[in-house]
């Protein structure tokens, strides 16, 4: 398998594929190392991944140039991926603790009896993982898997193979045995050959179209299984919001990582009173982002890294520009090497337009007048998406009821495109099913085992 890099179109490295009878046997491998793992004492797991995350703050500059060449995230959205790993990873070692442990729920002395709750890891889980944060998103995932003593397959995408090589390579100098963190790289293919096997569980970052068939694959096998899937993530700017802070922040919010965020702001409704204000302001912001070579440390916006994303963007907007829609800026691909497209705004949009209803991953955005929050609240929650969804406002008590009645797993005030260890990260609809991250993104990884324990009588 090639390895391409999308700012200049040329192949980075070849990576060899695992063939079934490879995966098969890191399955196998997995299913007999991880009752040892899930043995060895929870300080000593904590320590391990601990080496880890001291390895990701040592090695970031590498780690970093790797990423940007392969994926092509501008360099310092690169260098700040890494930088916030240490929080992240420790807010899992900081809290695994507690959650494990088990606890006893009853004790009856004069019967006798006592009733326990112990929490046991899963078993052997498969993550499969996205490229466009591939150390956040792989983190979520199974920095608490192996801290809960799970066994992971780590598939990565294909597009950030090298990552999730360079990341199962960290994993074992930390001493975590190659067999209970085990990459399998190769394309979709793989990850649909290893989702045949009998695992105990699937972890999933994606789209939703790919969700759908990861979960027909859990179904079948029964396995347990959490979708982290896409958006249509909307943001709206009440007529009292403090405009300049709301019009960079929801450019930023928009744009950031190319807008290849799976909370990425992809549609903006803006009172009618401030629509125009907002809009120039907007425009000025987006048209300050340099777009360029990502390993140039002045770029903001890289290329969209699957080139075949190119042609959704020029589609949507299309659509929406025969549907009346205007385009205030860019709107089309970028010639020469590379898959770039234009930053690109549209005005005059609504929901008959794809724009305004299916995931853009990509730096397009649709802003849209409204006449009030009734009218934004309906619109922001006209989408079979679910997964942020943010308000710009002076009144904390104007939005948050509006917040409040908005159907997503997160719901922000005053920002956006923000993602806290501390908070659960969840989707309601198409934006998937469980919970990364907070406490329930390590209750995830255990299962209860109920201990019902009778002193034997004279
Ligand atoms: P894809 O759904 O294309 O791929 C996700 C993973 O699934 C990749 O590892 C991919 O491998 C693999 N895959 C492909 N085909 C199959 C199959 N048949 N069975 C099992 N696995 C398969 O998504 P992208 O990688 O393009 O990621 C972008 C999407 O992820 C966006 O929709 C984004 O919103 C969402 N996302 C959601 C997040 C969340 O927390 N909710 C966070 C980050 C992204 P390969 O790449 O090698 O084809």
């Amino acid at each position: 398998m090639n390895v391409t890099n999308p700012a200049t179109g040329m192949v980075l490295a070849e990576v060899p594929e695992d063939t079934p009878a490879a995966i098969a046997a890191k399955v196998e491998a997995a299913r007999a190392a991880q009752p040892g793992w899930a043995q060895v004492p929870l300080e000593e797991r904590i320590a391990r991944l601990r080496r880890f995350r001291d390895g990701l703050v040592r090695r970031k500059e590498e780690l970093a140039r790797r990423l940007t060449s392969e994926v092509g995230k501008p360099i310092r959205q690169s260098w700040a991926e890494l930088d916030a790993m240490p929080a992240r990873i420790d807010f899992f070692l900081d809290n695994v603790g507690p959650v494990v442990e088990g606890e006893t729920v009853h004790a009856d002395r004069t019967k006798g009896l006592e009733e326990r709750v112990a929490y046991e890891p899963l078993g052997v889980v498969a993550n499969i993982s996205a490229w466009n944060y591939p150390y956040f998103v792989g983190s979520n995932v199974f920095v608490p898997a192996l801290l809960t003593g799970n066994a992971v397959l780590y598939k990565p995408s294909e597009f950030a193979s090298l990552t999730g090589q360079a990341i199962a390579d960290l994993m074992q100098e930390s001493g975590i045995p190659p067999d209970v963190f085990a990459p399998v790289l190769g394309p979709g293919a793989v990850a649909a050959q290893l989702l045949t096997h009998p695992l105990d569980g699937v972890f999933f970052t994606g789209s939703h179209a790919t969700g759908r068939k990861v979960a027909e694959a859990a179904g079948r096998g029964l396995m347990r299984m959490q979708l982290e899937l896409g958006g249509k993530d909307p943001v709206y700017v009440c007529d009292d919001a403090n405009l300049d802070h709301a019009a960079p922040s929801v450019a930023v919010g928009a744009f950031y990582n190319t807008g290849q965020s799976c909370c990425a702001v992809e549609r903006v409704y803006v009172h009618e009173r401030i629509h125009d204000a907002f809009v120039n302001a907007f425009l000025e912001d987006v048209r300050a982002f340099v777009v360029g070579d990502p390993m140039d440390e002045a770029t903001f916006i890289g290329p969209v890294t699957r080139p075949a994303q190119v042609d959704v963007l020029e589609a949507q907007v299309e659509d929406a520009r025969g549907k009346g829609a205007r385009v205030r800026l860019g709107g089309r691909r970028r010639g020469g090497p590379g898959s770039y497209f234009e930053p690109t705004v549209l005005t005059d949009v609504d929901h008959r337009m794809e724009l305004m209803r299916e995931e853009s991953f990509g730096p397009v955005i649709g802003i849209q007048k409204v006449k009030g929050d009734d009218e934004a609240l309906a619109l922001m929650n006209d989408t079979r998406y679910g997964l942020t969804a943010g308000v710009y406002s002076r009144d904390r008590d104007r939005a948050m009821r509006i917040l409040s009645a908005v159907r997503s797993g997160s719901v922000y005030w005053n920002c956006c495109d923000r993602v806290s260890p501390r908070l659960p990260w969840s989707g309601r609809g198409h934006s998937g099913i469980g919970a990364t991250l907070g406490l329930d993104g390590i209750r995830a990884f255990v299962q209860p085992k109920a201990w019902h324990l009778r002193s034997a009588r004279a």
